[in-house]
């Protein structure tokens, strides 16, 4: 018992999970594991940090009391528990179940690992029986539908003679590519992890254990040796290493590491070795568990060249690859990391799980190299791209997480591909544990946030108060209160944006200069800030009511990117303290933000809103409008006053227009396009919806790859036949129609499309259009075919995909 609470506190969050109950582990041979090497750093687990500020508790308490029980009922609601409860009927040879139909994704199965541990997670802080019950009830599901030998995967088990299309036709044989197997058992681990930490059960854990028993028994050298085609697996065995002491797990995540290319495609990083790879490529949720996991590898077995790559890796992204808001993955097409620099605003992906995945990471190389740049990162997407995925009432998520919006965009109360949503809840409940971190006896404190900490430093009690009001105000008061005077050593984070850094790389910098430097006073004595490694060092006798004042001015700042990020050039983003802002449509004049420019010598004004969007500070100033008169189109210009708010906060207040980047002169803003019918039409299309109607946009493509061009694409489906529609308000008469594929050739799977064809609705069928000149697929043009004249109120193109390839549309025109 002693050594288990030993191994707890030692382990704590690395693993966002920590400390226990009583009834923990009774007469079972949980084996304390002999950690040689591990982080040098290790965080104060979040149960030990109870937050009471203004920004990040209210947020935690929405999640643990609205969201998590909302994404319960969701995947009930969804199928995804029945899931569970139909492959156990299969596997009780139960002659009553007729519905053996594989419904939803492969993955489905992680929405509910993933909720389970954001509730398992908050039962860390709070006692919440009847939330304990219910995982009780669900757990026990959740064991009634694995396989005798350990094998869990509800998207085979309810159906093994026709298991979901991805899975393939037999266990572990599409692995790589996109069964998910692995990335399923990931999950589970994580889950069974935090709800045996959470409440002391082995239930889950037992569950997690034979799973991964079996995967013991199945990969490995000489055995199959196929890397998982989604990352995660390795994150959940080196969880489960630590809390077994089994070494087995944490060499089959070594060998899940190292078996990894090369030669087998940047989508899933195994184009290379992971020790050759010093590029963040391919997808960018797959990318950040795979670069968590090296970490974590590297961080146990002390491997110098895990390392040494992930290093490579992340001075790429963060001097090439990063929005300003901490996002990262810019394209859709592959939920990917797109070129050097390529970080479009209106169609940037930035997924949700990709920033929580970026966190994940940076923490980690926080805790390898104890280094405040790591946690810059961090911070800029805490605050700005992460939190944007949820909704403040905590219902409704963004999966992509754009800089810029038509009005195109609207976080949805859930998804068919439902990753985000459970992401949310499992990582939001963490939060408090990225507070601190510890070495010894040495206290980093790396983020700013109201509350209280109870630590064990140098073996002494301490108890820690934080008062601020970040991030709206940069003073930070830290009270101590050690049980009795000690010396122990303090690291204060000084943060990059209030260092004239606002990314550790030149990929943003501030536009002028700020005179206010930061301050730090112990006991009302300055001290003086010889920074190292980004923090400032105190090292002291403590005693009970020292204080530490520390002061990060947060003037109102101006951001401009580097040179080589086309979609930003001639435009400023304004930031303040660790928050981006944005302009959204409701708070600016007739609903638009887009042809707006804010000139460099503007002034600019911040003041607290408490009534707006749960409390903001906001920024104005006056801006050049530029607009087109109603009456002959033309030009004009005119001084108008602009109000910003945080990007995290957009979308509340309806769909319409948004951008973080702003032009910096009038002959860089975006003007509305004068109506054309093809504009004014609703498109339709054959899979998915709110995101086609940017066909009709107007936006001109620079080339069939123009991914800064709102486009539409078929991705995932590949070879397919797919449509689109446009419906008119009125018939008119058409003659022709003309299309701007969209074709990522160079690193992604979109191809102009084997064949189109055009229908006009004629009653109520569709009829091909006569006479056509032809239907070209040429790139970086607009293919137009001409016909013979029709009068409709409908047209539809028919698209026969090339075979393996999906494919998209930049824009249509119709004559
Ligand atoms: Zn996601």
């Amino acid at each position: 018992m002693k050594d288990y609470k030993k191994w707890i506190a030692l382990s704590a969050v690395l693993w966002g999970t920590a400390s226990i109950c009583s009834n923990v582990v009774r007469g079972v041979s949980i084996v304390q594991p002999t950690l040689k090497k591990d982080y040098p750093v290790q965080p104060v687990p979040f149960t030990k940090v109870h937050l009471d500020d203004e920004f990040w508790a209210p947020r935690i308490e929405t999640n643990r009391s609205v969201t998590i029980p909302y994404a319960f009922e969701k995947c009930q609601e969804t199928g995804r528990i029945d899931n569970f409860v139909r492959a156990a009927r299969v596997l009780q040879n139960d002659p009553t179940l007729e519905d053996r139909h594989i419904r939803g994704f492969c993955f489905d199965d992680t929405d509910i690992y993933k909720v389970l541990e954001g509730a398992s997670f908050g039962l860390s802080v709070k006692a919440n029986p009847a939330m304990e019950k219910y995982l009780d009830e669900l757990i026990a599901k959740i064991a009634t539908a694995q396989e005798p030998d350990g094998y869990l995967y509800t998207a085979r088990t309810i159906n093994p003679e026709k298991p979901h299309k991805w899975a393939g036709p037999r266990r572990w044989i599409n692995v790589k590519k996109l069964s998910h197997e692995l990335y399923n058992m990931g999950h589970l681990y994580e889950a069974a992890l935090a709800h045996y930490q959470a409440t002391g059960k082995r239930t889950l854990l037992d569950i997690a254990i034979k799973n991964a028993n079996l995967l013991c028994e199945v990969f490995g050298p000489g055995k199959n040796e196929d890397a998982p085609g989604h990352q995660i697996i390795e994150m959940g065995l080196v969880k489960l290493y630590r809390v077994t002491g089994q070494k087995k797990y944490l060499d089959l995540a070594k060998f899940f590491l190292d078996t990894r290319g090369p030669g087998d495609g940047e989508y899933s990083q195994a184009h290379k070795k992971i020790i050759d790879q010093d590029e963040a490529v391919g997808h960018a949720v797959r990318a950040t568990y795979m670069y968590s996991g090296i970490a974590d590898v590297a961080a146990l077995t002390g491997d110098a060249n895990y390392v040494k790559a992930i290093g490579r890796i992340w001075e790429n992204v963060v001097s090439k690859k990063i929005y300003i808001t901490g996002g990262i993955g810019s394209t859709g097409s592959g939920e990917a990391f797109g070129r050097n620099y390529e970080l479009p605003n209106m169609t940037a992906y930035c997924e949700t799980c990709a920033a929580i995945g970026n966190v994940y990471w940076n923490h980690r190389l926080f805790l390898l190299h104890a280094d405040g740049k790591y946690i810059d990162v961090m911070e800029r997407t805490l605050y700005n791209g992460l939190i944007s995925g949820v909704s403040l009432d905590g219902k409704k998520f963004f999966y992509p997480n754009p800089l810029e919006s038509r009005g195109q965009h609207a976080r949805s109360p859930w998804f068919g591909c439902a990753c985000c949503p459970g992401n949310i809840t499992r990582f939001v409940a963490s939060v408090p544990g990225y507070v601190y971190a510890q070495r010894g006896d040495v206290l980093y404190v790396n983020l700013f946030a109201a509350g209280q900490a109870d630590l064990t430093v140098g073996g002494q009690k301490v108890q820690l108060q934080q008062q601020t009001r970040y991030p709206w105000d940069g003073q930070v008061r830290i009270t101590m209160e050690p049980e009795k005077a000690d010396e122990f050593t303090v690291k204060l984070r000084i943060p990059g944006w209030c260092r004239n850094e606002p990314i550790p790389s030149g990929l943003y910098r501030f536009l002028d200069s700020s005179d206010e430097k930061p301050s730090v006073q112990v006991n009302d004595q300055t001290i003086e800030l010889n920074l190292e490694k980004g923090y400032v060092t105190i090292e002291r006798k403590w005693s009970k009511g020292d204080t530490i004042d520390l002061f990060l001015p947060m003037p109102i700042r101006r951001v401009v990117a580097h040179e080589n990020v086309a979609a930003d050039r001639g435009r400023v983003a304004l930031q303040r303290g660790p928050v981006v802002f944005c302009l959204e449509w409701p708070d600016n004049k007739d609903g638009h933000v887009r042809n707006l420019s804010i000139e460099d010598d503007a002034p600019l004004n911040t003041e607290f809103k408490k009534d707006l969007l749960g409390g903001v500070q906001v920024i104005t100033g006056q801006a050049i409008a530029v607009s087109r008169d109603p009456s002959d189109q033309s030009i004009k210009k005119s001084p108008q006053q602009f109000l910003a708010i945080p990007y995290y906060a957009w979308a509340h207040r309806g769909q319409g227009e948004m951008a973080v980047w702003i032009a910096r002169s009038e002959d860089v803003v975006t003007l509305p396009p004068i109506p054309t019918i093809a504009s004014t039409s609703k498109v339709t299309v054959s899979r998915g919806t709110g995101m086609a109607s940017c066909i009709v946009d107007q936006a001109e493509p620079k080339s069939s790859s123009d991914e800064s061009n709102d486009f539409y694409h078929w991705w995932p489906n590949k070879g397919t036949q797919e449509w689109l529609q446009l419906d008119f308000e009125k018939p008119y008469e058409f003659s022709s129609i003309e299309i701007y594929w969209f074709d990522d050739r160079s690193h992604g799977e979109c191809r102009v499309p084997e064949s189109w064809r055009v229908l006009y609705k004629q009653g109520d069928q569709y009829k091909l259009v006569e006479d056509a000149s032809g239907f070209g697929t040429e790139l970086n043009k607009y293919n137009r075919s001409t016909f013979k004249k029709v009068e409709t109120d409908s047209l539809r193109v028919e698209i026969q995909l090339q075979k393996n390839y999906s494919g998209g549309i930049l824009e249509c025109r119709v004559e």
